[in-house]
């Protein structure tokens, strides 16, 4: 009996949508779409002030939350909504990371912390950019996961997961929401811009992204897929391999 009720459980895909930056495009376009189709998405937002997303790297001046008390009150509903904030370190800016990893890590999940009055336990490593040190002050500083690189586009329920370096899927155009509805597996999706390029990096257009989210909760309706936030994702993947 236990042998079906797992297989039952195992059967649906898990899919988690992740957002990096911060990006304003992110705020105000992408959570209203997600929010018609009633799917939570997983927000990594860098703890500073600035207006523009400067991360020492050459691209068009993309604008970011500032922080404001609008910007507040508007995270702290997506939270009631279901979606999830996670933090993305604090100035999200080489050598910084590499320098400072444990102020990185503690100082941006305490700066969310006091704004939003909530525990942030998912951090997300800008650029992708996970060395030893750095994952070791993630892990320190209290988080209990942590989003990385590119190399596994998802996870079999067997699968053995690093926690603290959770693999995605950077979206690009033209992307079929099938291929994120393997049974039993988990789909971490990463999207940055959403508009053009002066919106962020690698970006998928409005309509695009619509197209995604429609596509996806449909599949949701037909039962094959769980959509959930990064944090709801490791805690069941979590409960699956207690269970193997
Ligand atoms: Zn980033």
């Amino acid at each position: 009996m236990t042998g079906m009720a797992a297989a039952t459980i195992h059967k649906k895909a898990l899919v988690t949508l992740t957002f990096d930056d911060g990006l304003r495009c992110q705020l105000d376009r992408a959570v209203p779409i997600l929010d018609r189709s009633g799917l939570p998405g997983t927000f990594f937002v860098v703890a500073n002030t600035d207006p523009i997303h400067t991360d020492g790297v050459q691209h068009p001046d993309w604008s970011k939350t500032t922080w404001s008390e609008k910007d507040i009150q508007w995270m702290k509903s997506m939270i009631k909504q279901g979606h999830e904030i996670g933090a993305h370190s604090v100035s999200h800016r080489r050598p910084e990371l590499d320098l400072d990893p444990k102020g990185e890590a503690e100082n941006s999940k305490r700066w969310i912390e006091t704004r939003l009055g909530e525990k942030i336990p998912s951090y997300c490593y800008p650029f992708y950019h996970v060395t030893e040190p750095i994952k070791n002050a993630v892990m320190n500083a209290g988080y209990k996961q942590a989003r990385g690189g590119t190399q596994n586009s998802f996870y079999a329920s067997q699968d053995s997961v690093d926690w603290f370096a959770v693999d995605c899927h950077q979206i690009a155009i033209n992307e079929q929401a099938e291929n994120w509805v393997r049974p039993g597996c988990w789909h971490v999706l990463t999207y940055h811009g959403i508009g053009t390029i002066e919106d962020g990096w690698e970006p998928i257009t409005v309509g695009e992204f619509e197209r995604q989210i429609a596509e996806l909760a449909k599949l949701r309706d037909s039962g094959s897929v769980s959509v959930v936030t990064f944090k709801e994702g490791a805690d069941q993947m979590r409960r699956l391999h207690s269970e193997i």
